[in-house]
């Protein structure tokens, strides 16, 4: 069975910004999937999309097999979202959130308070069930949105960076719900900063930039790219562009610093023998450490990279 199926889908703001060039995406039921990409790439609309929170200019998207244009109400009951921004009613008592949540979805009022207590309880929130959720930590927030999402049991639960600003000891307890639910059936799509997190958690994973998917893959496919290293290089002067050198994926930032990618085939004297040879100066060197970026770069670059290469 597939939980989401997405084909062609296409994004134009009112403001003529293009965030979704035509993204075809499928998700397995019973996967635990990350979205990953760069800000601005389109993820959120994706999700909002999903969601119904944002109209789509074209394309189709299919949950459990009910399209959203056909069959609204089916789909949207299938997903339960998580979304980036605290969006609760912060003077409404934690308890009575997630139990009218329940009714949007037709539940009875009794099975709406057992399952109110059963979220809260595994998401550790039953003690302050009575309290306004304004009074609430931002990680006691975000996990009453997991509790809300999860009220009418969807088979799929979409979360939007669900542990963005949240300590390391809430993570861990969130990520170990999260394997929790999904190990008993539910399907899991996430958005995350952290590739720590899409790496312990997800089986499969996409990556969107400026709208268009450019990989889409397994998690164990896409973590062995990272076997490169970006180093980052300080120069002397102000290059205007990026040095051509035989072999090196490169590229310029606005502080005039230099990304070189170091494959295991590369060694650093080539590259520095290159660099003397155009009278380029290397004031210092470090390694960049946010292997995320590092995915991305990569990616991004060999895109446009085959992109220039291929005469079509
Ligand atoms: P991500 O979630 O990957 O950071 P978004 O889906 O939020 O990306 O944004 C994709 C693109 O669409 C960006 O260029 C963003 O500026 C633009 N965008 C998002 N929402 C709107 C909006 N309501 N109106 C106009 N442009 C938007």
């Amino acid at each position: 069975m597939t939980a989401l199926r997405i084909k062609n889908l296409q994004k134009t703001y009112a403001n003529g910004t293009q965030a979704l060039k035509g993204i075809d995406l499928t998700v397995e039921a019973g996967d635990f999937y990350a979205l990953l990409g760069p800000n601005g790439a389109g993820k959120t609309t994706v999700i909002g999309i999903v969601t119904s929170l944002i109209n789509k200019s074209g394309g189709e998207v299919e949950i459990f097999g009910h399209s959203i244009d056909d069959d609204l109400a089916a789909a949207k009951s299938c997903i339960g979202l998580v979304p980036q921004e605290i969006n609760l009613n912060l003077w409404e008592r934690v308890e009575n959130i997630v139990v009218n949540q329940a009714g949007y979805y037709g539940l009875p009022r009794k099975l709406a308070q057992e399952r109110a207590e059963k979220y809260l309880r595994t998401l550790r929130l039953w003690d302050r069930r009575n309290d306004i959720a304004r009074t609430l930590s931002g990680g006691m927030k975000r996990r009453l949105m997991i509790a809300r999402a999860l009220v009418h049991e969807p088979k799929l639960l979409i979360l939007d960076e669900p542990t963005a600003g949240v300590d390391i000891e809430i993570r861990r307890f969130m990520w170990d719900f999260l394997r929790e639910i999904n190990a008993a059936g539910t399907t899991i799509i996430l958005t995350t900063h952290y590739l720590e997190e899409a790496e312990s958690l997800c089986r499969d994973v996409a990556i969107i930039d400026d709208g268009r998917i450019i990989e889409d893959a397994p998690m164990s496919t896409v973590l062995r790219k990272l076997q490169r290293e970006i180093i980052v290089l300080s120069l002397s002067e102000v290059m205007k562009e990026v040095p051509r050198l035989d072999n090196y994926e490169m590229l310029l930032r606005e502080d005039n610093d230099l990304e070189v990618a170091i494959e295991p085939s590369h060694n650093l004297n080539d590259l520095f023998r290159q660099l003397n040879e155009r009278n380029i100066t290397v004031v210092s060197m470090r390694n960049k450490t946010n292997r995320l970026e590092e995915l991305f770069m990569g990616l991004i670059e060999k895109k446009s990279n085959s992109a220039a290469k291929d005469p079509s």
